[in-house]
């Protein structure tokens, strides 16, 4: 270690004992897309408001807009990085943000570390971003890896190189709908694969990524009750503590995070409408319509006759088509009986009584969000954690549709049905009503997530 690091960590370790709590900064490292920065941002309060001082740790694009929390330092990582650069992947992509963003990193850090009022510092880190972990065991401080997904998505990383031993992947197409050895209830179909040429590049990136041995925990944004046997067979492979806090927006404290202007107008929109009645439509932040799919969405929606709230986002946000792209005939078709928003409040829209149901890509946040309140899915996962979640939806929770690949209308539409007037329906909204119940216990006062984060917060004050 560089004797200057070495004396400012003696310094913070020092210090350490008896140490308040604001005196102890959190720095916390930011994958910036949509589906991380919210989970990160609400932990970020949930500490804050446990009396941390918190920093937030971002690269320069998609950044957050820090005047939206006042109380939280912003540090741009000034890695000369951004997302227009060409990519050739996904793998590569986030090959070269860590690669790059280290230096800046551990430049930021020793910066912290070296001011005088600064007693330690403590890294937390979204998992895409294992760069960090590398700079704090540097720099010898204690980190923290947080997942923005679920536990069962992380066995399904882990996974990978065993199957790969046993020359189960690339995997065969006659094998698409067997089960996956030891991934209950996945298939094979369910698990997301990049393209053959990629894949060394893509196990060697997992391994970094799934590689915690110098951090002290791992933390989840799940809950116990949602996935006791995940985080049961994680807990006996790693031998740091984990802890499920989640779903942490149900605990934080309400934020704004959003990149873009949320339209409130639909708000209005739902009062109007009868209970259950409306389907909500939104395929997240990074998921794009390609043309026929836009109009086999749009005719499946409006042949379905139900009330729907449909989320159509311009293409700066990965969305491919705006408002105007819609198949003509497809607003005299539905009239008043849609409405149609570039981004919406998704929380508040979930929350409305009037919402019934869901057809979502299955992003991680979508799902904790959708469940949370008790709203049945109909799930249209593409690729990453998407198709576990909808796995879980669909199979183990038992509270989505599972549509099936292709956009065609008459599947849309057969899937409105089940989901919002049959009896199949009724039985699914009463068990994601079951699920609410379970999560407004666990984030309760005494709860299984709730104690989590008490015994996290101990875990930093403890940590050397
Ligand atoms: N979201 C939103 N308004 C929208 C669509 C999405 O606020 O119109 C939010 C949503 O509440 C969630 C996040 O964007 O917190 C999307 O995260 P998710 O993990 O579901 O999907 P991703 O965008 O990462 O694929």
């Amino acid at each position: 270690m560089h004797e200057h690091f070495r004396y400012i960590v003696c310094r913070s370790r020092n210090q350490v004992a008896g140490m308040e709590k604001q005196y102890l900064k959190l720095v916390l490292v930011l994958y910036p897309f949509q589906g991380h920065i919210n989970p990160m941002l609400q932990l970020a309060s949930v500490l804050h408001s446990h009396g941390f001082s918190i920093t937030i740790c971002h690269p320069q694009f998609n950044s957050p807009d820090p005047s939206t929390h006042p109380h939280f330092e912003f540090i741009p990582l000034r890695a000369g990085f951004t997302p227009q650069n060409a990519f050739k992947s996904l793998t590569e992509f986030l090959k070269i943000l860590n690669d790059k963003s280290r230096t800046p990193f551990m430049d930021t850090l020793v910066q912290i570390m070296g001011k005088e009022e600064q007693s330690a510092c403590h890294v937390i880190y979204d998992g895409c971003m294992y760069f960090a972990a590398q700079v704090a065991n540097e720099l010898n401080l204690p980190s923290f890896v947080f997942h923005t997904f679920s536990a069962a998505n992380l066995l399904r990383y882990l996974a990978y190189p065993h199957l790969r031993q046993e020359g189960l992947i690339p995997i065969q197409d006659s094998k698409l709908l067997e089960p996956v050895p030891d991934l209950d209830p996945l298939r094979f179909k369910d698990l997301f694969l990049v393209s053959n040429e990629d894949l060394d590049a893509w196990l060697n990136l997992l391994s970094s990524f799934c590689d915690i041995k110098s951090s002290s925990a791992m933390i989840f944004n799940t809950a116990d009750l949602l996935e006791q046997q995940p985080l049961k067979i994680l807990k006996e492979k790693f031998q740091v503590p984990i802890f499920s806090i989640g779903p942490i927006h149900k605990i934080s404290p309400p934020i704004f995070s959003s990149l873009v202007e949320e339209d409130t107008s639909c708000i209005s929109w739902l009062d109007m409408q009868t209970p259950n009645s409306v389907l909500y439509i939104s395929l997240g932040s990074l998921n794009f319509l390609n043309d026929t799919e836009l109009t086999e969405m749009a005719w499946g929606l409006a042949n379905s006759k139900q009330p729907f709230l449909w989320v159509v986002p311009p293409e700066k946000l990965g969305g491919s088509r705006s408002l105007d792209s819609l198949p003509e005939g497809f607003e005299e078709a539905v009239g008043e009986r849609s409405y149609l928003v570039k981004w919406a409040p998704q929380k508040k829209v979930l929350a409305h009584g009037a919402v019934g149901g869901f057809l979502s890509h299955c992003g991680w946040n979508s799902t904790l969000e959708s469940i949370g309140e008790g709203v049945p899915m109909i799930c249209r996962a593409s690729y990453g954690d998407q198709k576990v979640n909808a796995r879980y939806l669909s199979h183990v929770w038992r509270v989505g549709v599972e549509l099936e690949k292709g956009l065609e209308r008459e599947k849309i539409e057969s899937a409105v049905r089940r989901l919002m007037r049959d009896e199949e329906g009724e039985g699914m909204r009463k068990r994601a009503l079951d699920l609410k119940e379970m999560i407004r216990i666990c984030v309760g006062d005494g709860g299984s997530s709730s104690e989590s984060i008490a015994e996290l917060v101990k875990l930093i004050m403890s940590s050397k």
